[in-house]
C-alpha cells in the first residue's frame, strides 16, 4: 500500500476502507502521511479557517458520569456551576466575538436533557441574539428531540452540536448514564428539522489507534461536515485525572487519518490543543486543522482570536477580512445563510484585479460586460475629478448641464440614425422599464389620434424570445427568460408576457427560415394587444450566451411593421463593440423604434444608462394626453455619469485607440485558444464572436468551486449554469488574454 495511491484515491472523490485507515496510521513514514493529508486538505476542504466560539451558558450540576468532564456533579473539579445567563451577558459576548472575527457563537448548557421551559429560556436568548447581531448560532444542549430542535431553528439557531465523543466501541466504558445512540438520536433529530450538525470528539481518553478511526468512520457515515477535535485535557477530581498524554505523533497522525476520511469536513480544534507548542500547532493545521473554536472554552482556558487568526494564516490558510460582509450584505444570487465566497478587491488598474491577500487576477468579465476600457484609466479618472470639481450632481427637472448635452452629441451619431430623442436612466432594468413604458404610452397615443382607433389601446403587452436578460426589475424580469428568469416563483404578481422561441439558427451559420414560424403564428395571434417586441439582438447575454442569425432581425422587423408593433432592442450588453459591431444591430442593419443602452455606456466606472426612441415614437406620445412621457428618477442626467459616459467614448471612437483592431485581435485569440476546450468531454459547444468567448459545457457547474480554481489560476471568470465564458476589456494584453484562456481551458477540463 502506497500513501500517495489512497490520496489519488481520496482526491478522485472514492472513500477509503477501515483496513486502508490502519495501514495509514501504522505507515513508518510520518512526514508522507502528513503532506498527502495536507495536499487533500489544501484541494478539497475550505481555504479559509472557519472561527467558531462558544458561551458556557449553564455550567456544572451535570447528573451524568462522562469520566472525562469537569462538570458531572459525581465529581470534585473545580469547574465553576451557575444557572443559564442573563441574555444580555450573552449578547455582549456574541458581539465581542463577532468584532474579533468569528462568525460563530454557540450556547453550550451542562447537563442530559434541558427542560422545555430552559429550552424556551434558550431559544428567547436566541431570537435576542438575531435581533441585535448577526453572528451564527449554534447550540449544544445535550439530548434534545425533533420537537425542541424546530422550536431552536425557529429562534434563529442554525446549527446543533452533539459529539460522538469517542468510538461507538469505547464510548460505554466511559459513560454509562446515557447511550452513543441516543446522541445519534439527537443528531438525526437536529437534521430532521433543518438544522445542520457539528459533532466530533476527544482523543486521548485511552482509546487505540483504530478506535480513532472507528469514530472518524462513524462521523463519515452520518455525513458530519464539521468536526470538533478535542484533546483530553485531564481534568483534577475526574476518573480520567491520570489518564496518559497524547504524544505530538499521536496527535498529528490522528489528524492526517480523519482527513483521509473526512476530506471535505472541517476539522476544528477544540480543548485540549493549547498544551501542544505553537509549532505542533501549527503543523496540525497544516496537515488538516482548518477550524476552530477559538475564545475560552468551556472549564479551561483557550487562546484569542487574534492568535489563532495568525496561527491560521502562518499554516497556510487564506485570512477572511470579509467576516462583515458575509454576515451583513447581500450579493446578487446569493444566499445570505450560505453565502458563495465572495473575494475582497483592493485595487485594479488595466486588465488586473489585485485581491486583498494581494492576489493579482486577470479579469476575464470586464465586471458584467461594462469595463471596457479595463480599470484605473487616466481619461476616465480625470473625467470624473474634473467633473466633481464643478458639480457633481443637479437635478434634471427644469435643469441641464453641459455633460449630458456633450453625451448626447456624442451618442447621436453612434446609434441608428432614427433614434434622435434620448432619455436618460439610473441602470440598465430601469432603462428597459422605460422602454416598456414608453411602447404603452405611444399605443395610448395612438389610440387618441385617430377617430375609430381605440382599439389600439389595448396594446399593452409584449412579446420576447426565450433565454432573454432584460434585468431584475418587475417589468423588465417578466421579459426575462420564464425558466431561468423564475417566473414561476412570482406567480400571477408578475405579468405574463408572450414567449416565442429562442433563435436556432447560429451565428455565421446557414439560415433556417423556419427559424421566425413560431414568432409569426404568436404575433399573428395577439398582435390586438401587442405593444412591442423587445430582445437583445445576435447576442443573448446572461439568459443563455447564445449567439442567432442576424437574419432573425430582419424578419422580426418586418413582422413588427405589418403588425403594428414597436421593436425595441435591448443593447444593454451589446453596446460599445462587444460583437465587433459598435452595436449590434448593426450586424442586420435593421433600425429599432426604442433602443435601451447601460453597461459600458460609462466605461464600467458608474451606474447609467439610456432609452433612444424615434421621433415618430417621442412626438407621438408628446402629442397626446396627458402629453409628457410619465418618467423622471431623481438622478436622472448625473453630470459625473454622463462626464465619465463623454470621455469613455471619446476615448472608445478615438483613432488611436482602435477599438475595431482590437477587438478583432481579441476576437482571433479567443477562437484560437478555445478551439482545443472543443474536443473535451465535458464540452457541449464553443463559440466566439467579438470579444465574448463561451465555452458551454454538458452539465451545470459548481458555481463556487469552480470560482476558486480560476482565482488559483489566476484570472476571474464567473460562470453560470452550464457556462464558462469571457469577455475581457479592450486593453487586455495578447499575454494577459492567453493566461485567461488556459486558465479557464484547464478548469473546464478538471469539471
Ligand atoms: C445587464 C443587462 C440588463 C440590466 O442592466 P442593469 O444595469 O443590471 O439593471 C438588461 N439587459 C441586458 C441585455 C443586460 O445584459
Amino acid at each position: 500500500m502506497k500513501i500517495q495511491d489512497l490520496k489519488e484515491k481520496v482526491l478522485r472523490g472514492e472513500t477509503i476502507t477501515p483496513t486502508e485507515a490502519l495501514a495509514l496510521a501504522a505507515h513508518p513514514d510520518k512526514e508522507t502521511l502528513y503532506e498527502a493529508a495536507h495536499e487533500i486538505t489544501r484541494r478539497l476542504a475550505h481555504r479559509r479557517a472557519d472561527f467558531c466560539s462558544i458561551v458556557n451558558a449553564r455550567s456544572g450540576k451535570c447528573p451524568e458520569d462522562c469520566k472525562w468532564c469537569a462538570q458531572s456533579a459525581r465529581y470534585r473539579t473545580q469547574a465553576e456551576a451557575y444557572d443559564l445567563i442573563d441574555k444580555d451577558e450573552c449578547l455582549r459576548q456574541a458581539r465581542l466575538h463577532e468584532a474579533q472575527g468569528i462568525g460563530r457563537f454557540s450556547i453550550v448548557i451542562s447537563g442530559k436533557r434541558p427542560s422545555r421551559q430552559l429550552l424556551e429560556r434558550i431559544c428567547d436568548t436566541a431570537r435576542h441574539l438575531r435581533r441585535h447581531t448577526s453572528i451564527r448560532l449554534c447550540a449544544s444542549l445535550g439530548l434534545v428531540d425533533e420537537e425542541g430542535m424546530q422550536a431552536l431553528l425557529d429562534a434563529g439557531i442554525t446549527r446543533y452540536h452533539c459529539n460522538l465523543e469517542t468510538a461507538p466501541s469505547y464510548f460505554p466504558t466511559l459513560c454509562t448514564t446515557h447511550t452513543q445512540q441516543e446522541k445519534i438520536d439527537t443528531l438525526l433529530a437536529a437534521r430532521r428539522a433543518g438544522l445542520e450538525v457539528c459533532s466530533g470528539g476527544i482523543i486521548g481518553m485511552g482509546e487505540t489507534m483504530e478506535q480513532r478511526i472507528e469514530l472518524a468512520l462513524k462521523l463519515r457515515e452520518l455525513n458530519i461536515d464539521s468536526v470538533p477535535l478535542n484533546v483530553l485535557a485531564p481534568i483534577p477530581g475526574t476518573p480520567l485525572e491520570r489518564q496518559s498524554l497524547l504524544s505530538d505523533e499521536e496527535l498529528l497522525t490522528a489528524i492526517a487519518l480523519f482527513r483521509f476520511i473526512l476530506p471535505r469536513a472541517d476539522l476544528r480544534f477544540a480543548g485540549g490543543r493549547k498544551r501542544f507548542s505553537p509549532d505542533i500547532q501549527r503543523q496540525a493545521m497544516r496537515i488538516g486543522i482548518n477550524a476552530a473554536i477559538t475564545g475560552d472554552l468551556l472549564t479551561t482556558t483557550g487562546s484569542t482570536a487574534a492568535d489563532d487568526h495568525r496561527l491560521a494564516q502562518e499554516a497556510g490558510y487564506e485570512p477572511d477580512d470579509t467576516l462583515t460582509d458575509t454576515l451583513h450584505l447581500w450579493h446578487p444570487y446569493t444566499s445570505t445563510s450560505r453565502p458563495l465566497p465572495v473575494y475582497k478587491v483592493e485595487r485594479a488598474s488595466g486588465a488586473t484585479l489585485t485581491l486583498s491577500n494581494g492576489k493579482r487576477l486577470v479579469d476575464g468579465m470586464s465586471s458584467w460586460w461594462c469595463a471596457i476600457h479595463g480599470y484605473n484609466r487616466p481619461e476616465l479618472n480625470q473625467a470624473v475629478q474634473e467633473q466633481l470639481k464643478r458639480m457633481s450632481h443637479v437635478m434634471f427637472g427644469g435643469l441641464t448641464h453641459e455633460p449630458a448635452i456633450q453625451l448626447a452629441r456624442l451618442l447621436l451619431p453612434l446609434v441608428p440614425p432614427s433614434l434622435q430623442k434620448i432619455f436618460y436612466a439610473d441602470s440598465g432594468s430601469v432603462s428597459v422599464e422605460v422602454a416598456l413604458k414608453m411602447a404603452v404610452q405611444y399605443w395610448q397615443a395612438q389610440s387618441l389620434a385617430t377617430p375609430g382607433n381605440g382599439h389600439l389601446a389595448k396594446k399593452q403587452n409584449f412579446i420576447t424570445i426565450r433565454s432573454g436578460y432584460h434585468g431584475d426589475t418587475w417589468n423588465a424580469m417578466s421579459v426575462c427568460d420564464p425558466v431561468t428568469g423564475m417566473h414561476s416563483l412570482f406567480g400571477p404578481a408578475l405579468p405574463a408576457r408572450i414567449f416565442a422561441p429562442q433563435p436556432r439558427s447560429r451565428f455565421g451559420g446557414t439560415w433556417d427560415e423556419h427559424d421566425t414560424d413560431e414568432l409569426r403564428r404568436l404575433i399573428e395571434t395577439h398582435a390586438d394587444t401587442l405593444a412591442a417586441l423587445v430582445l437583445e439582438p445576435v447576442v443573448q447575454g446572461a439568459g443563455g450566451m447564445w449567439f442567432y442569425h442576424p437574419q432573425y432581425l430582419v424578419e422580426a422587423a418586418r413582422l413588427c411593421r405589418e403588425h403594428d408593433i414597436l421593436l425595441i432592442f435591448d443593447e444593454i450588453a451589446t453596446g460599445f463593440g462587444r460583437t465587433g459591431r459598435l452595436f449590434a444591430w448593426e450586424h442586420a442593419g435593421v433600425e429599432p423604434d426604442i433602443l435601451c443602452i447601460g453597461k459600458a455606456l460609462t466605461g464600467g466606472y458608474m451606474t447609467m444608462a439610456a432609452v433612444l426612441a424615434t421621433n415618430k415614437v417621442a412626438d407621438t406620445l408628446s402629442a397626446y394626453a396627458p402629453g409628457v412621457f410619465m418618467h423622471g428618477p431623481t438622478f436622472m442626467g448625473n453630470p459625473l455619469a454622463c462626464a465619465v459616459a463623454c470621455a469613455s467614448i471619446r476615448l472608445l471612437t478615438s483613432p488611436e485607440y482602435d477599438w475595431q483592431g482590437r477587438v478583432r485581435r481579441i476576437e482571433q485569440q479567443l477562437k484560437d485558444e478555445l478551439a482545443p476546450a472543443r474536443d473535451l468531454p465535458q464540452v457541449e459547444d464553443v463559440r466566439v464572436l467579438g470579444a465574448i468567448g463561451v465555452i458551454e459545457l454538458k452539465r451545470p457547474v459548481d458555481m463556487a468551486r469552480m470560482q476558486r480554481r480560476f482565482v488559483d489560476e489566476g484570472i476571474w471568470v464567473r460562470p453560470f449554469g452550464r457556462l464558462a465564458y469571457v469577455m475581457p476589456p479592450y486593453v487586455i494584453r495578447p499575454d494577459e488574454l492567453s493566461r485567461l484562456t488556459h486558465g479557464l481551458v484547464k478548469v473546464v477540463n478538471e469539471n
